[in-house]
């Protein structure tokens, strides 16, 4: 199993850089039948990480290019790898929370106003998507109405959003490209979904925020790439003691932060799903805690290939699984 999976470090922006200064184009696939994976962004919550993006992930399946959730960077994760945003016009949320969207009114707005998308903005998320488009166009209406009517008169197509509030079952299907929503365990946050996508017998999972979920391990049967949540070790001596006192080095108290540590997947608990679904690659996006201390949890109980995702990062599924971590080109 172990031999499928490939590393490889490139210089991604090298390879990009082929394309002529000022033009911007979407990496292609490297085969019709391969799906490509970009990490766009890989903290998870609404904290402020000088050196890291927020979650969001790119998938490019021939012609289709799709977007897994909008966190914060998102835009500037596409900038850096030569990505033209108004390409990214399909975006599927996992839930509703800010970590989650931060880059929404960006994506809905900047490439309209700047690199000339003149298709509308599709969303598709849970139960609440579309009432946050409808108000998010209504928040931005002055900017709209000056750039579409009076000013620079760029195209009322391109600044039109399609939303759709989703339930389980395949919610897009175009192009060979076919997206599964599937309902995951993200606690008080209902309905939160995860994602399955498919492509030329290539098979994705991307989890959202959820614990542990048996709806995912059902629905990642045979999956080439499980790409999994991770969040604090629920047994961290650091976090038993009193609710209400704050944990060390933090602005949170114990009981808030076992709240949210309750409704994600801690080191331990991911291995043992890993070891169930056995995919070629498991690689954790959306986590802050330190990939050496979590390591040994996951290994419990799993011994495949698992890998801790880090910005910038693309991942080809072919015949084989391949990561490239991003390297910057000497400017
Ligand atoms: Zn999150
Ligand atoms: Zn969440």
């Amino acid at each position: 199993m172990s031999r499928r999976v490939l590393w490889v470090v490139i210089p991604l922006l090298a390879a990009l850089h082929t394309v002529p200064a000022g033009a911007q184009a979407l990496p292609a696939a490297a085969s019709a039948r391969e799906l490509k994976v970009i990490l766009l962004g890989t903290a998870g919550g609404p904290t402020i990480n000088p050196q890291r993006f927020g979650i969001s992930t790119l998938i490019v399946a021939g012609s289709e290019r799709l977007l897994f959730d909008a966190g914060r960077s998102s835009l500037t994760a596409l900038a850096r790898l030569d990505i033209n945003p108004a390409d990214v016009t399909k975006v599927f949320l996992t839930h509703l929370h800010s970590d989650h969207v931060f880059a929404l009114p960006e994506l809905y707005l900047a490439p309209w106003a700047s690199q000339g998308r003149q298709v509308p903005l599709q969303v598709w998320g849970p139960q609440g998507t579309q009432s946050m488009m409808k108000h998010l166009q209504a928040a931005f209406a002055f900017d709209i109405h000056v750039r579409r009517d009076l000013d620079e008169k760029f195209p009322a197509n391109g600044i039109k959003v399609v939303a759709h509030d989703i339930r389980e079952g395949v919610v897009y299907d175009a192009n060979g490209v076919t997206v599964t929503a599937f309902l995951v365990d993200h606690g008080q946050v209902k309905p939160a979904f995860g994602y399955r996508i498919d492509y030329q017998g290539r098979s994705l999972i991307i989890s959202g925020d959820t614990k542990p979920s048996e709806n995912l391990i059902k629905h990642s049967q045979g999956v080439d790439l499980l790409i999994h949540e991770l969040g604090r070790w629920k047994d961290d001596p650091l976090m038993s003691g009193a609710p209400d006192e704050l944990l060390p080095n933090s602005r949170q108290t114990r009981g808030q932060v076992r709240t949210i540590a309750a409704h994600h997947t801690d080191g331990a608990e991911a291995g043992r799903v890993f070891e169930r679904v056995k995919p070629k690659l498991a690689l954790f996006s959306h986590y802050n805690v330190a990939p050496a201390a979590t390591l040994p949890l996951v290994r419990q109980s799993y011994s495949g290939p698992v890998e801790f995702g880090e910005d910038l990062m693309t991942i080809d599924i072919g015949e084989d699984v391949i990561v490239h971590r991003f390297v910057a080109a000497a400017r």
